[in-house]
């Protein structure tokens, strides 16, 4: 018997219901006890979901982050948390969020970091680590889900991050070596899970993911070490890698003294056989043959032909699950009404996966006949994506087999064109610019509804919005900005906006996934070969650059990051995906030339984002997305200029791609590092023109003149002062007109003083 389980499952509820529960407790509208009920109903929603599966997760529930319960769990509380008068679950919000929500002002703490959860778009709460941490054990919560699971029928089966990758996701606060905590930690790992023992579990899921990166020997040893120590308890785990092949660490990973491994099948489909080889026969293997970081339904016939092998091999040591947990996709494709439904019949959430995974386990259990009808709905649904002239368009398919490396140049090398641009250009010594968009007024968003729903004509909208266009141009000519912006007051999001307007896009209206905390993104689902069928931005633009003398930037989102911030279609590979945008941006881009616009900024936000877990697949990686930008940035006159907008501060070892990028101007977010990153432009002796941001746009405070002249003093040390610009870290939208106009006066300020010191 094949038994078939899953890793985790979304928390955040199908029509956000957590979310909305948490941010009412947090703005003091509800008390704890309503938070907790809801909590408990996503909990237990969450179980009935999974109950025809032989295991139910538990543990991978949480109010705000998983990491975060682990460092509560077992003790981990940095000492700044650490106050008599709260409550656990003032503690842990204060930990998040650096607040609770009965707190004055005054007694706002710096929250914890947050960081990316390995290549996905989910952030956890970043551990830290000192010299003087020492561990306890604070297992109720766990302990509670556990029994409240059992009681009700249910076989949970807990799931852990393991000690190692505990350590490695955490960060040292002093020169503290996170492996040298691992003593002290494993008798805590032992005593819980002596505890969950206690509670009648049989299986215990413990999540080592660190297990696909590149591990010293080091840590590769502390892997025997922590395994070899958590067995001296008699229950059962199943140590779970995924997000990536084990490679070097496949044989530390199958000769561990565990009951079972479970393996990535999709993304390390090729190590399969492999592991079969060297498993040690008295261990389980779980193979996450369902894609748990996307949502296209799988081709349940194909994974038969290699599985059914497979488990005649294994017999009752054959599990089956999806590759991650399924935090990384929304939760129910039956919420969607307004989905194609040629489209819809194509795709998986959540709830839909698991029922592929049943069907999989009756067909390996029983026969595929036991499944017939299923499977065969399952091809036709496969077959019609496969076959669909939605997916496949001969013209764009042509259009990209046309691309050659001319089209991936500029005319003339970046000196010969900063002259011409110069010359056209006119700008003083320190120009000053914003990143792109202005206050998102509730106004605005109001305006966006009302023409959704149909209150507003299309012509009432465009002349709205129009409205707010002119009032932002005429608000930063009298700033004095040198290079203005229209402000991006028509667009709900950087990539949804290209996305609604693109060929090969479509959008649901509940496939939301978890970010961080409350944060949810809604991925646009990109199913076909994409293309542009007309101007996506160039009325909007070319209008506000009738309303002023001063030069218009015209603002688009680059085909990385529309990439990397969507679902991905799977039947082709993703270099194959953003060369297709990168194509329809270029036409965006020649249009808004020929409009008469003289800079254009192609935002790459998330380009750093889809860096692949492993370093040695990074130059592939940076070689596609490079040919992508410069695919769709350099077919414009030496004259026109192009920006670029990176919002992360760490370049050093991918600058040599940001070079390779080749745009006239690139603005980066500095302000927190004090100019400390343009070491790595510095060092690099990068040639084009940069504008380090003098303000960090997430907080509300205005920054002062002095400050901004100090920071852009630094800059000019690292670099020549002709290639500097002034700018903020990034966009404006978060903020409110209030913050913004006295931060961009002292900015150009700023910008002045120092032209003056000439
Ligand atoms: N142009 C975008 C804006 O100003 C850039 C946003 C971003 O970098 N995330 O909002
Ligand atoms: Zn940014």
């Amino acid at each position: 018997m094949t038994t078939v389980h899953n890793l985790g499952f979304p928390r955040i509820g199908g029509k956000r219901q957590l979310k909305f529960a948490l941010e009412k407790f947090w703005q003091g509208d509800t008390d704890s006890q309503a938070l907790e009920q809801q909590a408990q109903t996503c909990f237990e929603e969450n179980l009935r979901l999974q109950a025809n599966l032989d295991f139910q997760p538990v543990g991978d529930f949480s109010l705000y982050d998983h990491v975060l319960d682990h460092s509560v769990m077992f003790g981990n509380i940095p000492e700044r948390f650490v106050s008599e008068s709260d409550t656990d679950l003032q503690r842990y919000f204060r930990i998040a969020r650096g607040r609770s929500p009965q707190d004055e002002e005054q007694q706002h703490t710096c929250a914890a970091e947050m960081t990316k959860w390995f290549d996905t778009n989910y952030h956890y709460i970043v551990p830290e680590f000192d010299k003087q941490t020492e561990f306890s054990l604070n297992d109720k919560p766990l302990l509670k889900q556990i029994h409240q699971a059992r009681s009700q029928g249910y076989t949970p089966k807990p799931v852990l991050i393991g000690p190692l990758t505990y350590l490695l996701l955490g960060k040292p606060k002093d020169e503290v070596d996170p492996l040298s905590l691992l003593d002290k930690l494993l008798p805590q790992y032992l005593q819980l899970l002596i505890n969950i023992e206690r509670c009648g579990v049989e299986w215990v899921q413990i999540d080592e993911p660190a297990l696909v990166t590149e591990l010293s020997p080091e840590w590769q040893q502390a892997y025997h070490v922590a395994y070899q120590a958590l067995a001296k308890c008699h229950i059962r785990i199943l140590l779970t890698t995924y997000f990536g092949t084990l490679q070097q660490n496949l044989k530390l990973a199958t000769q561990l003294p565990v009951a079972g491994l479970h393996l990535d099948a999709v993304r390390g489909h090729s190590e399969v056989k492999q592991v079969l080889a060297c498993l040690p026969s008295d261990k389980v293997l779980s193979l996450g043959v369902i894609d748990g970081r996307n949502i296209w339904k799988t081709d349940l016939s194909a994974i038969l032909d290699w599985l059914e092998p497979v488990a005649r091999e294994l017999k009752q040591r054959l599990w089956i699950a999806p590759s991650c947990s399924l935090l990384h996709v929304p939760v129910d494709l039956d919420s969607e009404t307004q989905l194609d439904p040629e489209i819809k019949r194509w795709l998986a959430f959540a709830t839909q996966k698991l029922d592929e995974l049943k069907i999989l386990g009756d067909a390996l259990n029983k026969g595929r006949d036991a499944v017939a009808s299923e499977l065969k709905a399952n091809q036709q649904a496969v077959d019609s994506r496969r076959q669909s002239e939605r997916v496949h368009k001969a013209h764009v398919k042509q259009a990209v087999s046309t691309i050659t490396d001319r089209h991936l140049r500029r005319q003339s090398t970046f000196d010969k064109r900063i002259r011409l641009q110069k010359q056209a250009l006119n700008l003083p010594l320190y120009p000053t610019t914003t990143i792109g968009s202005f206050p998102q007024t509730s106004d605005i968003r109001g305006l966006r509804r009302n023409y959704k729903q149909g209150h507003l004509s299309l012509t009432e909208y465009e002349q709205a919005i129009k409205a707010v266009i002119a009032d932002c141009v005429d608000k930063q000519e009298q700033l004095g900005l040198d290079v203005l912006v229209h402000g991006e007051a028509e667009r709900n999001d950087m990539v949804e906006y290209f996305g609604e307007q693109l060929d090969g896009f479509t959008f649901s209206q509940f496939g939301w996934v978890q970010s961080y905390g409350s944060r949810c993104v809604k991925p646009p689902i990109i199913y076909g070969d994409v293309s542009r069928p007309k101007p996506m931005t160039v009325d909007w633009i070319t209008y506000a650059q009738s309303l002023t003398n001063k030069p218009l930037k015209g603002m688009l989102t680059g085909p990385v990051t529309i990439l990397n911030w969507s679902f991905v279609r799977d039947d082709q590979p993703r270099a194959e995906t953003c060369r297709q945008i990168a194509l329809a941006i270029r036409e965006e881009v020649t249009e808004l030339e020929q409009a008469g616009i003289g800079i254009i900024q192609i935002d790459e936000a998330a380009l750093r984002e889809g860096l692949p877990l492993r370093r040695a697949e990074w130059s592939e990686y940076l070689n596609w997305t490079v040919n992508a930008f410069r695919l769709c940035a350099n077919g414009v006159d030496d004259g026109t200029q192009i920006h670029t907008h990176m919002c992360y501060s760490q370049f050093n070892d991918i600058i040599e791609s940001i070079a390779l990028l080749d745009a006239d101007v690139i603005s980066i977010e500095t302000s927190r590092s004090d100019m400390q990153l343009l070491d790595a432009f510095n060092d690099f002796s990068y040639p084009n023109e940069i504008g380090p941001g003098v303000y960090d746009i997430h907080s509300p405070n205005t920054p002062e003149v002095e400050n901004m002249v100090d920071l852009l003093q630094q800059a000019a040390k690292r670099l020549p002062e002709d290639k500097l610009w002034v700018n903020p870290d990034c966009g404006l939208k978060t903020r409110r007109w209030e913050e913004v106009l006295p931060a961009l006066r002292n900015m150009v300020d700023a910008a002045r003083q120092l032209r003056q010191q000439e």
